[in-house]
């Protein structure tokens, strides 16, 4: 997961602070709530309850909740050599590999979603992304040369990635594949985050990491949730839209925070795993709003991936609710599915 602490909280969630929203005057007036904070995946949490069962104190869900994502995180981190992931990354072999559950359930959501995109989302681009910075390797940033680029490009490909539920475990067909769920696991992380306080009969909540979230029911002022989406521009921060939710899983995927310049070029922490380089075009930023955060995660990546028009268009044939940022000549246009228009929030901006 992206240790570079650049601000990911792509979705602005100051947002949700009502002196920044227009009409907030005539909400209700907000209760206290306590939000539980943290740090995991080199991003922050943030995590609101609305309603806690008088049988749970805040401690024993903060508790919990940090438990369950030093567990996702130990399993899923290359950061870590000895996450689960890691240690699958370092075996030399083309055997099956024992893994948990939960690693076999976001491997396989991430094969379904190369599927879907025709390769356009690949968790085997590790290795190029490791050699353009944005990985566990600590180097400075610099373009790396073409020769590099075909030797790590030649190691990637979803095709030789195989898993098995019966028992969990996840196999290569060649040894050096190396897996990177960055572009998911976050959301995975939230959807457990989510089904955990579910479980516990909470119905009003929100749970944030890095700018991917779930919201269930209302917020502390009983109105629907309202999270903005950020303008894409670097440095600044600033509301482009507002959506108001109810329970949805809500991701952004964008090529303004995670990045570097060199001689005026933006590289940026996505990658084509056709061209081995990072994208590089008009798309600014994707939010998708789906059931399960792991899915909006996976696919506002993989939309990023495909550009403005390729992008639009898979998230049409796959019913996706999808706000793309385009830039143009004199700032950025939006252009959204059909199924994304009932969440944007009329009063805003
Ligand atoms: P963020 O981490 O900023 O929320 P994303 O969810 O879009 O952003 O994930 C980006 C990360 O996904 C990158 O840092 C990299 O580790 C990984 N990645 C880059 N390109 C791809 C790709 N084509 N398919 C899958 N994962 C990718
Ligand atoms: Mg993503």
């Amino acid at each position: 997961m992206s240790q570079r602490l650049r601000a990911n909280a792509l979705l602005v969630l100051w947002a949700l602070i009502c002196s920044f929203v227009a009409g907030c005057d005539r909400e209700p007036e907000s209760r206290e709530v306590t939000p539980l904070t943290g740090a995991i995946m080199g991003t922050e949490y943030l995590i609101k309850v609305i309603d806690l069962p008088e049988q749970f104190t805040l401690m024993q869900l903060d508790g919990d909740i940090a438990q369950l994502l030093r567990g996702i995180d130990a399993s899923m981190s290359t950061y870590r050599d000895d996450s689960e992931l890691s240690k699958f990354n370092a075996a030399k072999t083309t055997e099956w590999v024992a893994v948990s559950e939960d690693v076999v359930e976001v491997v396989e959501h991430a094969l379904e979603t190369s599927r879907i995109t025709g390769g356009a989302f690949d968790i085997t681009v590790g290795p190029l992304v490791n050699l353009w910075g944005f990985g566990p390797d600590q180097h400075p940033d610099r373009v790396p040369t073409e020769d590099q680029i075909q030797a790590e490009k030649a190691r990637a490909g979803y095709q030789y990635i195989h898993v098995r539920k019966e028992p969990p475990a996840l196999k290569k067909d060649k040894e050096d594949i190396y897996l990177d769920l960055s572009a998911l696991a976050k959301g995975y992380a939230v959807d457990q985050v989510a089904d955990y306080l579910e479980s516990l009969g909470i119905a009003d909540y929100m749970v944030e990491i890095g700018g991917e979230l779930r919201l269930s029911g209302r917020n502390e002022r009983g109105m629907p949730w309202r999270i903005a989406v950020e303008r894409p521009t670097p440095g600044v921060r600033d509301i482009f839209n507002v959506m108001q939710l109810e329970s949805n899983g809500v991701a952004t995927s964008g090529d303004y925070r995670n990045y570097f310049e060199q001689d005026g070029q933006r590289y940026s922490h996505t990658i084509h795993p056709r061209t081995g380089k990072p994208i590089d075009h008009r798309l600014a930023s994707v939010t998708v709003i789906a059931e399960r955060c792991m899915h909006a995660d996976a696919m506002a990546t993989a939309l990023m991936v495909l550009g403005a028009d390729e992008g639009l268009a898979l998230a049409r044939e796959q019913g996706l609710a999808a706000y793309l940022i385009v830039k143009s000549a004199d700032g950025f246009i939006a252009k959204s599915t059909e199924s994304f228009e009932q969440y944007l929030d009329t009063n805003e901006p």
